[in-house]
């Protein structure tokens, strides 16, 4: 069989815009890599917080980025998870999706410093070839020859019911109002950073998820990519879930 192509496909939004779901989607049915590069913001944040180091304390976070043992691989439980994020061996998958970590993970990453020492993580994960990757600044800043960028749109309200129906599956109750109050203070703090702040690439793709089902916007996905590279679904038989660091 013919070696399968190399291509990155960078998923930019907002928070609850549906990166994560479309993009493990779209990854499984190319046969690629995925990776979340939220993961990486949201475990610096939580290692911060377990150790007492003020999300603005650059230095002490960097030094913190610098000796992250963050593994994320495929799922080990079958509790709705996409995949498993260990941090030295612990298994954090879903301490590092609360509401704190939330808006923890959006103040370190504020910090061009942070994000410098994070860089690397991301595009040595990009190497592999065949990536999915999700993230803000994945089509401006990791991956700006990426051949595909996407910037998935939602509204605000739409996110949030999302983002409400997400922690309900999980016994976490927040009214709407607390949530949308949430994410408009995240995405301002993302929009407007002075370093790769949060918005399209001028090449990127804007591709609407309002009102639409998930299967729908992976489609629109799926025909963008098929249309920029041409081997795009060669070896799309064998789906995998990023391994960090790649082995
Ligand atoms: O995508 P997710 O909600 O998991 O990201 C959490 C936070 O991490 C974002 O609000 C943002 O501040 C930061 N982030 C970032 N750049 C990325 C991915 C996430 O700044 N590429």
């Amino acid at each position: 069989m013919a070696e399968p192509c190399s291509f990155v496909v960078a998923i930019d939004g907002p928070a609850g815009s549906g990166k994560s779901t479309v993009g493990a989607e779209v990854a499984r049915r190319l046969g690629a890599l995925y990776f979340d590069t939220g993961v990486v913001y949201r475990t610096l944040a939580l290692v911060a917080s377990e150790r007492g180091v003020s999300p603005d304390d650059a230095d002490r976070l960097v030094e913190l980025a610098r000796s992250l043992s963050l593994r994320v691989g495929p799922p080990s439980v079958a509790d709705g998870r996409l995949y498993d994020v260990r941090l030295d061996g612990r298994d954090i998958t879903w301490a590092i999706r609360t509401p704190e970590i939330d808006r923890l993970a959006s103040v370190v990453s504020a910090h061009p410093e942070v994000r410098r020492a994070l860089l690397r993580i991301q595009r040595e994960i990009a190497r592999d070839g065949r990536v999915v990757m999700a993230g803000r600044d994945i089509g401006t800043v990791v991956m700006p020859d990426a051949p595909v960028k996407i910037w998935l749109h939602a509204s605000l309200e739409e996110r949030a019911r999302r983002r409400q129906r997400e922690l309900a599956r999980r016994g976490i109750v927040q009214p709407l109002e607390a949530i949308i109050a949430e994410l408009a203070e995240r995405d301002l703090r993302d929009a407007t950073r002075a370093v790769a702040p949060m918005r399209p690439a001028e090449d990127a793709v804007i591709v609407e998820t309002d009102g639409r089902s998930i299967e729908d916007v992976v489609e629109s996905v799926l025909a963008i990519v098929r249309e920029r590279c041409e081997c795009a679904d060669h070896g799309a038989d064998s789906s995998r879930v990023a391994t960090v660091p790649s082995p």
